[in-house]
């Protein structure tokens, strides 16, 4: 009934005390166990449900207690071991925010890449620790210093926002892929976004443990059904057996449905 009986490992339980999340929501109080127990999972779930916690605190956990996670190569590809996909940028830096708040001293690394865009000047969500830049900011109960920065890396164009309580950044792709460089847990992306950096090799999902496809009625609805399939694909490579998936969605056209026999494996369905 509270999250405190759940064990989702000591840094992350911390971060959920900081947060003041005490009890979980419909969704979660479900979801959460059913991942832990290493199911697939299918959802219906709202915006406002806590859906986003529901596939983020599995995932998180899980990270955290594998060891394995931490041989990993680094360099050009980055090989994350979860995937979150959504439709929008919007809802992306939302999921980004959310993960990254809880995954705070867990040591797992969230990143984020999405679309809308041209390619050499991504705008992207990111959180800086304040030593880079010179002024402005605020800072979280994290301790954190966010910034939100647009329309142009150029220094001389930056304005900053100080009653913003997070931190947009317009940055080029070259941050983005050193930001993955550096090593990347859990990759939070547009499809059209993640297939464009799998083009061009830099990033590989042969060690990705942990899919989950947010507000998937909307991706198909936004025609990214190829992207997807493309993206599940280079899952699919041996060994087999390993993923585990959570779909979401607040619709179960029979598109969805094929989604999830083609995707999940002896899935639960939960609608709460
Ligand atoms: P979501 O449906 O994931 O977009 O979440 C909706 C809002 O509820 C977000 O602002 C979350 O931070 C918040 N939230 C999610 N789960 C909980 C919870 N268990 N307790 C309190 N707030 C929550």
């Amino acid at each position: 009934n509270t999250f405190a009986e759940i064990d989702l490992g000591e840094a992350l339980n911390q971060n959920i005390r900081r947060c003041k999340y005490v009890k979980p929501t419909p969704v979660q109080r479900h979801a959460i166990p059913i991942s832990l127990g290493g199911r697939d999972l299918m959802a219906c779930a709202q915006t406002g449900s806590g859906k986003t916690a529901a596939f983020c605190f599995p995932i998180i956990s899980g990270i955290m207690k594998d060891q394995a996670a931490q041989r990993r190569p680094r360099g050009r590809v980055a090989f994350p071991l979860a995937l979150i996909l959504s439709p929008t940028r919007e809802l992306s830096m939302q999921i980004h925010e959310e993960a990254r708040k809880f995954a705070y001293q867990t040591g797992v690394k969230v990143v984020v890449a999405y679309g809308g865009a041209p390619i050499n000047q991504q705008d992207y969500f990111c959180i800086d620790g304040g030593d880079s830049l010179p002024c402005g900011g605020m800072k979280d109960h994290f301790g954190k210093i966010y910034y939100r920065l647009f329309h142009s890396i150029d220094l001389d164009k930056l304005r900053w926002f100080c009653e913003a309580d997070a931190a947009l950044r317009w940055c080029s792709i070259e941050i983005l892929l050193r930001e993955l460089e550096r090593g990347v847990d859990i990759l939070v992306a547009t499809p059209g976004r993640l297939v464009d950096l799998l083009e061009r090799a830099r990033v590989s999902l042969e060690m990705i443990k942990y899919l989950a496809l947010d507000e998937a009625d909307r991706m198909l609805d936004m025609g990214f059904e190829p992207q997807i399939r493309k993206i599940v694909e280079q899952m699919d490579m041996p060994p087999p057996g390993v993923r585990q998936t959570m779909l979401f969605s607040a619709t179960f056209p029979k598109e969805i449905q094929r989604l999830a026999s083609d995707f999940l494996a002896s899935y639960i369905f939960l609608a709460v």
